[in-house]
């Protein structure tokens, strides 16, 4: 069942509430950006599902794009914390909005802790399957 959690960078001028159910799994990924910023994601946002609640000149896009599709995700140029992206990827069925779960404020560390996990082998663009070695993630 979907509840509203409240978000925010680590300066707080960035905050956002999102509608989300944490048993439909978060994700960790070993490709180099994701493993660069210890990224714990919930991608299963709807765009309705993410409301930002003040930042939006706060915030910086890192954005990629390609004939796979394009990337942004969105930080606070102030504290530098990444609170959460978009885009849309072909060969994940397309647009896409996601958060970063340690950016949630009110998120109890057993809920997160209790929410399944789906590891993806990005580093080796082996994103339906999970990495040999996890432990890092
Ligand atoms: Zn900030």
């Amino acid at each position: 069942m979907k509840r509203t959690y409240h978000g925010s960078c680590h300066c707080k001028a960035v905050t956002y509430e999102a509608d989300l159910d944490l048993d439909q799994g978060t994700g960790k990924c070993n490709c180099t950006f994701c493993w660069k910023r210890r990224a714990w994601s919930f991608g299963h946002l709807e765009p309705d599902d993410f409301r930002l609640l003040s930042g939006e000149d706060a915030l910086v896009d890192y954005g990629k794009s390609g004939d796979w599709g394009e990337t942004h995700n969105r930080f606070c140029k102030t504290c530098g914390v990444a609170t959460h992206g978009y885009g849309s990827i072909d060969a994940m069925g397309g647009a896409f909005f996601a958060i970063l779960l340690p950016t949630l404020d009110d998120l109890p560390v057993d809920e997160l802790v209790a929410a399944p996990v789906t590891y993806m082998d990005g580093l080796h663009d082996n994103w339906w399957n999970p990495p040999a070695e996890t432990r890092h993630l």
